[in-house]
């Protein structure tokens, strides 16, 4: 064993500044000294008494056996450097020792510096790497100079382990904290994460809060998003609710200069967001300076996390708002109509008010005007409504409104939309049909109210003029039954259940038949016979009455090919079809396609259409009525005199025929029926037109319209409609 001279204390002295900082009033660095000689103890304390390194003083531990040494570390957990002999109670009695240290105890931050009395023995490289030793050396080489270099860099080498693992905790922990608070979907849940986070971090005890401020809208309030447990009565309040006048005061400032303020009390962070300005308050002063730039990390990655959090508000706000008026959407109005189910504070009554004739100010003046409408419309329910009432738009023109039976009633909404909107500096006097529900009825759910005031808003829509209807079991029943009809209706089109009967229409000139109308005929499986009164309403409610129309007019098309194969040429036949028909941009086109490919002649071929088909958009219908005019289709006008308006357009349709209604046909016996008839026979003349009078059953009518100059009868005074080979042994029964 070697003692150190004392010329190494000045040289050391001199050589290595970093060694002699002092004053900094700490822990020291924790050594530990292990050696089976008592006296390699005293002399190692004595040659390193009064040494500082990297600012700190050295304190020492003493062990005087390889287990020693370990029972010693397993006690402390900060001991930096061990100065390991290696030869003690046996030969390896150091290496098993360090093997213990590393691979048990997983010491990996300690440094470890063997020394050996018996210079010459080394031991193998593969054991100095394997067990991250420091250093080794004889202990004769370790004079006080040198054992000082050799602490040194062990010590350097120590703290930038300690730093590295610090910076992986800071690190791995900002991960976690980030992942987690992107998890979280609530904002009060959001900002207590916040503050454990911050605090584990810190490594304080959680006491502080988050508050938060939209710096886009003007003049709000900071708000309290939460906090550890006593901030989470303020969650979601102002911030001047809180009983705490100095954390209002620290967070205001925060937000307001826009940076950290931190004090000897308390700590209050700022989290920029384009948004969002938020501070994080801490009721105590962590150690931010060890932080680093982690802390700006973390900052920076609560301000993502809140982008997040505030997207998925906003989200939640628009998924349930409509964003034109800003009311609930249909959503939102569901969401209210569940409360409504479960409360009945809420009110008894839900109204959906519907505008009439929306869509002609949607296309006619544009959707500008349309949405300005929709927007006045809003105010106006607002207005009337707002204080006392849930407002709603349902879709494009329904509004839906849950309050009580006297605010919600249909006088109430008649007197609202008694008086114009005022809209682009226009007056819109504004038509609506309103379906209620009451709270009596047996809505189990929003949906389900919601469904019901549709029904009675579809009730109320039959009516021709603007109406209201209360929702009534009934109407769900007639529902149920038409929505039975409807499939079996598909059913029964598809299983070819579907026929076309023929009337024939007679000329009064020569008593033989010119022509004949195609009816529909639905014989169900159960072979009942379902009037077409009944089942055309349904087909064109549900859209197949488009599908079922095709079908008509090739069936039609068929059966006049079919005459002409016998050699029949003089007898038309006409169909009747539907306004969804031609809705349908194609119609026009697909009926003359399928003109042509039965190779039918055009002017056999006849179409029946109504005055409502013609009033839906006249037009168009009149373009459409050209264009099959020219292919040489013949249009009769049905029902003639049972719509309401169509003599100013009368003499610009190409139409050739016109059918006097069988209601003015059957009240003929009285003097205003006749009269009646008379009138319409005589319009239908002037404008050159031929003239059929449907529903003729006597005699009598048949002279009075022979007197009048109609032109050809359809009724049951000759014949009823019948299949189409009847129709063919009819024919040929006529009169040569
Ligand atoms: P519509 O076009 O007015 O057809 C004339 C109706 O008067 C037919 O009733 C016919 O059977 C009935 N009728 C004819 N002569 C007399 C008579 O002397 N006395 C009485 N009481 N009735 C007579 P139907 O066949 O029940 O058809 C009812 C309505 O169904 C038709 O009225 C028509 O609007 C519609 N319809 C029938 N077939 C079709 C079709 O293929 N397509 C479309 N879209 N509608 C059709
Ligand atoms: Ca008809
Ligand atoms: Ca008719």
């Amino acid at each position: 064993m070697n003692s150190t001279g004392n010329d190494d204390i000045f040289l050391f002295a001199e050589e290595n500044e970093e060694a002699c900082l002092t004053s900094i009033d700490e822990y020291g660095w924790h050594i530990l000294i292990v050696d089976d000689d008592k006296e390699i103890h005293t002399v190692t304390q004595l040659a390193l008494s009064g040494v500082r390194i990297l600012g700190k003083p050295l304190l020492f531990g003493h062990a005087y056996s390889g287990k020693d040494s370990v029972e010693y570390l397993k006690s402390h957990n900060d001991v930096a450097i061990v100065l390991m002999d290696v030869v003690m109670e046996n030969d390896n009695a150091g290496l098993d020792a360090v093997k213990q240290i590393r691979d048990e105890l997983h010491r990996d931050d300690t440094r470890i510096i063997l020394r050996t009395g018996q210079p010459g023995y080394a031991p193998e490289e593969q054991v100095v790497q394997e067990y991250d030793i420091n250093d080794y050396k004889t202990k004769t080489e370790l004079t006080r100079n040198k054992l000082v270099t050799t602490l040194i860099s062990a010590l350097r080498s120590y703290k930038q382990i300690c730093q590295i693992k610090q910076n992986h905790f800071y690190l791995e922990h900002i991960i976690l904290a980030s992942t987690s608070l992107q998890q979280q979907h609530q904002i009060n849940q959001f900002a207590k994460l916040v503050i454990e986070h911050f605090c584990l971090l810190t490594q304080i005890l959680p006491d502080g809060l988050l508050a938060i401020k939209n710096t886009l809208a003007e003049k709000t309030p900071i708000i309290v998003m939460g906090g550890s447990q006593k901030y989470q009565q303020y969650e979601n309040q102002a911030l001047e609710l809180i009983d705490n006048d100095r954390i209002i005061r620290q967070v205001s400032l925060c937000i307001n200069q826009k940076q950290n303020i931190i004090s000897e009390q308390d700590t209050t962070l700022f989290i920029n967001n384009q948004k969002y300005q938020a501070a994080l308050y801490i009721n105590a002063t962590p150690n931010l300076a060890e932080l680093g730039s982690y802390i700006e990390i973390y900052l920076a990655n609560i301000s993502i996390a809140l982008d997040n959090i505030t997207l998925i508000k906003e989200l939640k706000i628009t998924a349930f708002t409509d964003k034109l008026t800003g009311l609930q959407n249909r959503a939102g109005f569901i969401k209210s109509l569940n409360k409504f189910i479960e409360q009945p504070s809420l009110g008894d009554t839900v109204v959906l008010v519907d505008i009439c004739h929306f869509s002609e100010v949607n296309h006619g003046l544009s959707q500008e005007i349309g949405n300005q409408l929709l927007k006045a419309c809003a105010d106006r329910l607002q207005d009337e409504y707002g204080e006392s009432c849930q407002i709603a738009r349902i879709n494009a023109d329904v509004f839906g409104i849950i309050g009580s039976a006297d605010k919600v009633s249909p006088e109430k909404i008649e007197d609202t939309f008694s008086f114009p909107l005022l809209v682009a500096n226009q007056r819109f006097p504004i038509y609506v049909n309103s379906g209620f529900y009451q709270r009596e009825t047996t809505a189990q759910t929003g949906l389900q109210v919601l469904k019901y005031a549709d029904i009675a808003l579809n009730q109320a829509k039959q009516s021709h003029a603007p109406s209201f209807a209360y929702f009534d079991e009934a109407f769900e029943q007639k529902m149920a039954w038409r929505l039975g009809m409807v499939q079996q209706l598909r059913a029964d089109f598809q299983a070819g259940r579907l026929q076309l009967w023929l009337q024939p229409q007679i000329s009064l000139d020569t008593q033989k038949a010119t022509g004949c109308e195609a009816l529909l005929r639905w014989k169900t499986e159960q072979g009942n016979m379902i009037s077409p009164d009944i089942f055309i309403p349904i087909a064109e409610h549900s859209g197949l009455i488009n599908e079922i129309g095709d079908w008509v007019i090739e069936e039609a098309c068929r059966h006049i090919k079919q005459l002409e194969n016998r050699g029949i040429h003089n007898i038309n036949i006409s169909v009747n079809v539907s306004i969804a028909q031609f809705r349908d941009p194609t119609f026009i086109s697909k009926l003359c396609n399928t003109i042509d490919l039965f190779n039918v002649s055009p002017e056999q071929f006849g179409l029946e259409i109504t005055e409502s088909i013609l009033m839906d958009n006249p037009k168009v219908i009149i373009e459409s009525l050209n264009t099959l005019k020219q292919h040489g289709i013949n249009i009769s006008l049905d029902d003639f005199g049972t719509g309401f308006s169509s003599l100013s357009y009368l003499n610009q349709l190409p139409i050739t025929t016109m059918k006097v209604d069988r209601s003015f046909i059957n009240e003929m016996d009285t003097t205003n029926g006749e009269v009646i008839v008379e009138t319409i026979l005589a319009l239908g003349q002037k404008l050159n037109l031929i003239t059929i009078a449907e529903g003729v059953e006597t005699q009598e009518q048949i002279n009075r319209l022979t007197e009048l100059g109609c032109n050809i009868i359809q009724g049951y005074f000759y014949a009823k409609p019948m299949p189409f080979d009847e129709f063919q042994a009819y024919l040929s029964q006529q009169p040569s």
